[in-house]
């Protein structure tokens, strides 16, 4: 017998489990009957598609078992099992970042943590919530040896060698005290019909009842031996939609995806005719807690005939699209279709393009309240899907929103458009936009002075991360051109005249400015797109390098730093000050303290914190 220690994690799971997690424990049930479902899918498979396996006599089916003088509860499956390492990696060791992720989100409120449960695929050690011990005795398909593996929730298990004759897995529980209910044959029908109807295996019910037997005066109570066959075991998907209720897709749902919250939306599709296929797709409600790592889990199974084939690929819909949960099962697919043949095959890629539309449609249609909830969620990874899907690129933009200087929460951008085109006088298609980390400043930038003025709406992208990569990309949407409102002309600038003359006003102002700055600068210009602030700076359009901003970030690197133009306000008190000015030494510290300024306005650091703080310091009290 060997004894291990559980990981860190799992010892702080299961703490919980054991001690915090009181109401709803039924779902432990649900949990070790998916765990069955998934293990009877992975030999279904091997038996498809190795010839070792392939004469094996085998009917697929779960069986719990109820033990009233035991107190105990046992989930019997005959699916693909585990060896000793399996059970060491699977069962005693968080692998998976979903888990891990779980962990962290703790708080410690026992209602809050229970919500979590499942969510993030905490599956198995659910157990621990009606169990005061438990064993897990299992054989690995085509393996000699058999193993159990045993655990009271505290710190350690322990695993020793076994006699089990056929694969599969035994999980033994024995109850404590107070989860006595679950002896109970009504119960546990109950819960299974409520949570795993609809799983494609049957489930059956072994345990003894007390039955009156014989009749007249020879009858009597006595114990009878029952097995039952308690749930409907036929795949939910293949079923008639007429035929199914509302309540069966969200419990099926929640089974197999290990949710605890109703989806948001599902759809439940029958393609006939040259292709038949049938998917049946989920969205979650919250989006789940591993969709921004790069080892997310994927969420769509496949199935040929409704023989499971994996739920490993991450392809099967685009990436973008990756918290969609569901089903795809194909009747046109080989059954034995390899990795490769998935990754090229024409079949699936119909399927995947199809089911994009599906999907995106779907959304489209949400009502008010559920669209919200859905752009609180996904609005990042419906701009990753503006960026590399442009077969559906035009419905994406219609689901994206953004933050505006002109409406409060959200705007679509065809909203946007009927109020600039509302505008008296618009001709011009434009989608101006303002990108930055912080919404705060960019709604306060002296970039927006002017189109606050001349009354244009400018879109707010304050995920700075994404939007700098994506909004570039976009060039034209129904023929409305985007704008970055950092890189043209502020709009109503005066004409070409009146700017020369400006320019020639200023000529001297802007070269002594350009001379005390130095190198920290590219340019000084005068500028009319401001009106409260004395100056702002933006990026030099016309640097190569700014332009590669998001060629930099996809590639993980930092910006290299390209200097800024500093643009001046000549209707600004500060610079026609400025402008007569002759003390040399106040005019230099004047200089900085516009430009650090106007680097601070756009959420940028000073240069020079220190100086900075010096200057202000002098100039203050130079004034009081
Ligand atoms: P999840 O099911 O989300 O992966 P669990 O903690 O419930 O998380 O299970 C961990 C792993 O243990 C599973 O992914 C699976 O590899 C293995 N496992 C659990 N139950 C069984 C079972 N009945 N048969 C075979 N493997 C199992």
């Amino acid at each position: 017998m060997a004894k291990h220690k559980f990981q860190t994690e799992v010892g702080q799971l299961l703490h919980l489990m054991t001690h915090s997690l009181y109401s709803n424990r039924e779902i432990f049930i649900r949990e070790l009957i998916s765990n069955a479902n998934d293990a009877l899918d992975k030999f279904n498979h091997l038996k498809l598609t190795s010839e070792a396996f392939r004469d094996e006599e085998w009917s697929p089916k779960i069986t719990i078992k109820l033990d009233k003088d035991d107190n105990s509860i046992s989930i019997i499956d005959n699916g693909i099992g585990m060896n000793e390492q399996d059970l060491i990696e699977n069962i005693g060791t968080i692998a998976k970042s979903g888990t891990k992720a779980f962990i962290e989100q703790l708080t410690g409120d026992a209602k809050k943590d229970n919500n979590l449960i499942g969510q993030f695929g905490v599956g198995f050690y659910s157990v621990f919530m009606v169990a005061e011990k438990v064993d897990v005795i299992s054989k690995k398909a085509g393996e000699e040896n058999a193993y159990k593996f045993s655990s009271d929730g505290s710190g350690e298990f322990e695993i020793e060698q076994v006699v089990k004759e056929s694969h599969g897995t035994v999980i033994y529980a024995k109850l404590k005290e107070d989860a006595s209910e679950f002896l109970d044959s009504w119960r546990v029908k109950e819960v299974v019909k409520k949570y795993s109807d609809h799983i494609p295996y049957p489930i059956f019910l072994s345990y003894e009842s007390e039955e009156m037997v014989g009749e007249g005066d020879d009858a009597k109570m006595e114990k009878v031996k029952k097995n039952e066959q308690i749930n409907d075991a036929k795949a939910l998907w293949t079923l008639p939609k007429n035929e199914i209720e509302d309540k069966e897709y969200i419990e099926f749902y929640k089974t197999i995806w290990h949710d605890h919250e109703e989806p948001l939306l599902w759809l439940h599709n029958k393609a006939e005719g040259t292709m038949e296929y049938t998917t049946l797709f989920y969205i979650p409600k919250t989006a789940p807690a591993d969709i921004n790592r790069a080892d997310f889990k994927p969420g769509v199974k496949l199935y040929v005939k409704r023989v499971f084939i994996t739920d490993e690929e991450k392809e099967l819909i685009p990436l973008y699209l990756r918290f969609v949960r569901g089903v795809i099962d194909s009747e046109d697919l080989p059954l034995n279709v390899s990795r490769e043949i998935l990754q090229e095959n024409r079949i699936l890629a119909n399927i995947k393009q199809a089911s994009i539309k599906k999907i995106l449609n779907a959304i489209k249609k949400l009502d008010d309240e559920k669209f919200s909830t859905f752009i609180e969620q996904y609005n990042r990874l419906v701009k990753e899907g503006i960026y590399t899907d442009y077969t559906n690129r035009e419905t994406l933009l219609e689901i994206v929103r953004y933050k505006s200087s002109k409406v409060e929460g959200l705007t679509s951008l065809d909203d946007y458009m009927k109020r600039a085109g509302e505008r008296e006088g618009e001709t011009k298609k434009e989608i101006f936009y303002i990108i930055g980390e912080n919404e705060n400043i960019l709604r306060n930038s002296p970039l927006l002075e002017a189109y606050k003025k001349a009354d244009i709406e400018v879109l707010i992208m304050d995920d700075k991360e994404v939007d700098e990569i994506v909004t570039p990309s976009i060039g034209e949407y129904k023929e409305w051109k985007f704008v970055d409102v950092a890189t043209v002309d502020a709009p109503e600038s005066e004409d070409e005249e009146e700017k020369k003359q400006l320019d020639e006003e200023y000529a001297e102002l802007t070269k002594k400015l350009k001379e005390v700055l130095g190198e920290s600068v590219k340019e000084v210009k005068v500028t009319t797109r401001l009106t409260e602030s004395p100056g702002c700076v933006v990026p030099d359009s016309s640097d190569p390098m700014a332009g590669m901003a998001h060629l930099f970030r996809q590639m993980g690197q930092e910006m290299p730093q390209t200097p800024l133009i500093l643009e001046i306000n000549p209707k600004h008190e500060m610079i026609s000050k400025l402008s007569s000015m002759d003390d040399e030494k106040l005019f230099e510290e004047s200089a900085w303290v516009l430009y650090e300024s106007a680097r601070m306005a756009e959420g940028m650091e000073p240069i020079d914190k220190s100086a900075f703080a010096r200057r202000i310091s002098d100039l203050l009290s130079r004034s009081l």
